[in-house]
C-alpha cells in the first residue's frame, strides 16, 4: 500500500479572478468535521474560522457539523459526510508575535489531505505555523479582534480547500478560487474569497445526489 500526502499549497504572487456565487440550495447535506487540536489553540480565530467555514460550506451545499477528538466523549453521527481535521500549531497570532519565532522545521505547505493507493482519504491537517509565517506580515499591525478574525478567516479558506477534495475525493485543482493549487497571501487575507463556480456546481451536485441517495432509503 503505498501512502502520500497531497500537500495542496504553495505560494505564488498574482491575481486571482473570482466568479459570482450564486445562491446555495436550502437542502445542504451534513457533513461531520472531527477536530483534533491538541486542545490548546486560541478560542477567538478558532470561532472565526468555523463561522466563515460554514459560509463557504453552505454555498457548496454541505452544513458543518463539528465534533471534537480531543475529549474522551465521541459523538455518534450520522452525517452524509465524514472528515478528520488536525490543526497542528497555534493557529492564531499573539500581539508582538513576529513570524521570524515559527520554528526552523517549519513544512512548506499549508496543508495537507491522505491519499492511499490513489484514494483520497477524508485526513486532513493545517500547517498553522505556515499559516502564521505568511499572514503575520499584514496583521502584526492589526487590532486583537480583527486580526484573529483575518487569521480564522484565512485558515478557514484552506480548510475548506482540503474539505473540497475530501468531499469530491479528487486530487485534481481549479484553476482559480479556493480549490486552485497555490495560495497567494492574498488569497487568505482579501476581503472576498470563494469556491469558483465549476467547483461550486460540482459540489453542489455531490451534495444533491447524496440528497436523493438518503431519499431514496
Ligand atoms: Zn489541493
Amino acid at each position: 500500500m503505498s501512502a502520500r500526502l497531497l500537500a495542496t499549497f504553495c505560494l505564488l504572487s498574482g491575481l486571482v479572478a473570482l466568479s459570482p456565487v450564486r445562491a446555495a440550495s436550502s437542502q445542504d447535506q451534513t457533513l461531520a468535521v472531527y477536530l483534533r487540536t491538541g486542545g490548546n489553540q486560541p478560542a477567538a480565530p478558532l470561532e472565526q474560522m468555523k463561522r466563515e467555514l460554514a459560509s463557504l460550506m453552505h454555498e457548496a451545499g454541505f452544513h458543518v457539523e463539528w465534533r471534537s477528538l480531543d475529549s474522551e466523549q465521541r459523538d455518534s453521527t450520522d452525517a452524509a459526510y465524514l472528515a478528520v481535521l488536525e490543526l497542528n500549531g497555534t493557529c492564531g497570532l499573539s500581539a508582538g508575535n513576529s513570524p521570524a519565532s515559527a520554528p526552523p522545521s517549519t513544512p512548506n505547505s499549508l496543508a495537507t489531505t491522505s491519499v492511499s493507493d490513489g484514494q483520497v482519504l477524508p485526513f486532513s491537517k493545517v500547517n498553522c505555523a505556515v499559516v502564521t509565517k505568511i499572514v503575520a506580515p499584514a496583521l502584526l499591525h492589526e487590532a486583537g479582534a480583527q486580526r484573529d478574525f483575518l487569521y480564522g478567516r484565512a485558515v478557514a479558506r484552506i480548510v475548506a480547500h482540503e474539505l473540497y477534495h475530501v468531499l469530491l475525493k479528487t486530487a485534481d485543482h481549479a484553476h482559480t478560487g479556493i480549490a486552485r493549487s497555490c495560495f497567494t497571501a492574498d488569497d487568505l487575507l482579501t476581503g472576498r474569497f470563494e469556491f469558483e463556480g465549476a467547483t461550486l456546481a460540482r459540489l453542489r451536485t455531490e451534495s444533491a445526489v447524496a440528497s436523493e441517495e438518503a431519499t431514496d432509503r
